[in-house]
């Protein structure tokens, strides 16, 4: 047991103990003896002195005698929770619920605390039966309503996951219209591999309803299109990255120019491509236009494109491609040279490469919608346009 949850455990009890020197005075007044507050204060002597298991069984012992302290209850169950006794957590706030005197404020907060237990047990069914009803009874529901979509993600149920989100955002007022078109696009995602592909589209109008701004709804309906054969309508699909969030222009680029060499629509790719980086700029495009300049126009061209670029905005991944132009034509001895300077430059380029969630920091180096530190949808971007 570290100091916080020293503190945390000290907090509970200085209330009960004020509670137990109002009732100890109270029962004084009425001539009878209360030996309760040296329990306490022998409890509190075992924590000072660092020996929290024996604290725990002096507030327990003392906790069994008064049923009233429901509150000291809620925070030893709370901590047992904490400390991974999850067993113990549960048996006091089952307990607890099976008193007939608590009121409904008490009674439901229990039930917060124990299906919390249950979660953490991973026994989710009745963790969730116990989260529906505080849901359903609008006590708590908040609380209630977080920790079912805690449940359903876990679990995938991602229809479950959108009705219990379209509530939370009734009770928080919170927005929430991202995470529901993720949900959407995670439905999309399974018929997808299914070769569902009606029905993965279905999904994802849906998801686009929710959000517009879906960026993953977008990519994955060209994907679908490509794998039907239809590259214009994919290209479409893809392009709509760019005026829903630049960040992921660089996700798509590949695939816009993969999308033009299958209609043999070189003119349309170049266009694209050109315009494109008029409009925005930004690191994906320019490497990709390179590409598409030096299949077209040659090597010294892509080369002259480069080094007009590094000028105006100098940059690491810029001077690898501007390497690697000039890889393919180097002699055998400047070969070794470039070599060398690339593998310096590849190290460097490793910094700016991959994705970053902007919530907690987490870094990967593939995207994922769901951050797999903090928990949050939709807070990673890949690192290289910034
Ligand atoms: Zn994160």
């Amino acid at each position: 047991m570290n100091a916080s949850d020293l503190v945390w455990l000290l907090l509970p009890l200085a209330a009960a103990s004020g509670w137990l020197v109002a009732r100890f005075e109270q029962k004084r007044s009425v001539q009878h003896s209360f030996d309760l507050p040296s329990a306490y204060f022998k409890g509190l002597n075992f924590l000072l002195n660092e020996q929290p298991d024996k604290a725990i069984e002096v507030f327990i012992r003392v906790l069994e005698v008064n049923s009233e302290t429901v509150e000291t209850h809620l925070a030893l169950g709370n901590l047992f929770r904490r400390r991974g006794e999850v067993e113990r957590a549960i048996r006091i706030h089952q307990n607890l619920i099976a008193r007939p005197t608590l009121d409904k404020e008490q009674r439901s907060l229990a039930l917060l605390e124990l299906g919390q237990d249950y979660l953490k047990a991973g026994l989710f069914d009745r963790a969730e039966n116990l989260f529906l009803e505080l849901a359903e009874i609008r006590v708590h529901s908040e609380q209630a309503l977080k920790l079912l979509l805690h449940i359903y993600q876990q679990e995938k149920e991602w229809e479950k996951a959108i009705s219990v989100t379209r509530k939370l955002v009734r009770v928080s007022g919170k927005y929430m219209d991202d995470t529901i078109a993720h949900f959407y696009c995670e439905l999309a995602d399974q018929e997808y591999m299914r070769k569902n592909y009606s029905t993965a589209r279905d999904y994802l109008k849906k998801a686009l309803a929710a959000d517009d701004k879906c960026v993953r709804a977008s990519m994955l309906l060209g994907d679908i299109a490509a794998q039907e054969d239809k590259y214009r309508e994919a290209i479409e699909h893809w392009s709509r990255v760019e005026e829903q969030d630049i960040h992921y222009l660089g996700e798509v680029a590949g695939r816009i120019a993969e999308g033009y060499k299958q209609l043999k629509d070189e003119q349309g790719l170049y266009d694209y491509f050109q315009t494109s980086l008029q409009r925005h700029g930004g690191v994906s495009l320019a490497l990709a236009f390179a590409d598409v300049i030096s299949h077209r126009d040659g090597v010294p061209a892509a080369e002259k494109f480069i080094v007009d670029w590094l000028r105006r905005t100098p940059n690491v991944h810029g001077l690898h491609k501007l390497l690697e132009l000039n890889l393919a034509k180097a002699s055998d001895s400047g070969r070794k040279d470039l070599l060398l300077l690339q593998g310096i430059i590849e190290e460097l380029r490793a910094q700016h490469l991959g994705y970053a969630c902007s919530q907690c920091g987490f870094k990967g180096r593939a995207l994922h919608w769901l951050c797999p530190g903090c928990n949050h949808w939709n807070t990673i971007k890949p690192v290289r346009e910034e």
